[in-house]
């Protein structure tokens, strides 16, 4: 893949890349490393201007982008979940992107999957915490029941403890879902701690490709 900017700026450089089924994958890099833009080709939020990109061999391009938002799980750093909407209403949202009615039920199911008490559906979001907040983005996203998750610093805002406590629990819906997951961080504890594999990017380049143990022992 490769994306050059209609400004000139070369983002993503000839990157290479397989993503194992199941697995969750780590994209570290400083910012401006071309970690979002590789992200956003994903579900064509961005257009690349070279290669291409295929999930389950299906490349991308043939799948309309409305289409693959239904099945593409995306959580971005600054939720931005709709203020003037209940939390319920939010996460119904993931469900109407699906072509599924707002059901209670499913919200409830949602909610207790990302570990949030259910009467958290009635609040708004300013009368929640800002990992609370998170966790209602993730919901959302899982809303889909999507198969690929993507999360651009889906931990970003939060104090660390906070980003812990998140963090092992997106960890443990990977695991229970099966949910193959690519998640954008500029903190390689970050993605040492929560991914499989660590991507390192560069100038746009894939410059380290390991498991976390294998970075920890210097291999
Ligand atoms: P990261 O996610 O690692 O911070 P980005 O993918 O956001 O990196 O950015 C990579 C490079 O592309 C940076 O130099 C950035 O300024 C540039 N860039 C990102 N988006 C655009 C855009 N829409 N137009 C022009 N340049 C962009
Ligand atoms: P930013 O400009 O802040 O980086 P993005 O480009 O990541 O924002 O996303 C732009 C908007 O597109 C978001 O506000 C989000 O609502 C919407 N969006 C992005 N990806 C998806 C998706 N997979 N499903 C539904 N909506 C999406």
């Amino acid at each position: 893949m490769t994306k050059r900017y209609a400004n000139g700026t070369l983002a993503v450089d000839g990157v290479s890349l397989e993503v194992a089924a199941g697995s969750f994958v780590a994209l570290v890099g400083t910012s401006g490393s071309g970690k979002s833009t590789l992200l956003k080709m994903v579900n064509r939020l961005v257009e690349p201007t070279g290669g291409s990109i295929a999930i389950g061999g299906e490349p991308v391009d043939q799948v309309p982008a409305h289409l693959l938002r239904r099945r593409i799980g995306y959580v971005f750093q600054n939720i931005g979940l709709f203020p003037h909407l209940t939390v319920g209403e939010n996460i119904a949202i993931g469900l109407r992107l699906r072509g599924e009615k707002h059901n209670d039920a499913r919200v409830a199911e949602l909610l207790d999957l990302i570990e949030l008490p259910d009467d958290v559906a009635g609040r708004r979001p300013d009368a929640l915490s800002g990992g609370q907040r998170q966790r209602v983005g993730v919901a959302r996203a899982l809303a889909i029941k999507p198969g690929l998750m993507l999360m651009d610093e889906p931990f970003g805002a939060l104090d660390p403890v906070t980003r812990d406590t998140l963090g092992h629990a997106v960890r443990r819906l990977h695991g229970t879902l099966g949910l193959t997951t690519i998640m954008v961080t500029h903190d390689m504890a970050e993605a040492l701690l929560f991914a499989d594999r660590v991507l390192v990017m560069q100038h746009g380049r894939i410059v380290a490709d390991a498991t976390p143990h294998e970075m920890l022992s210097g291999a």
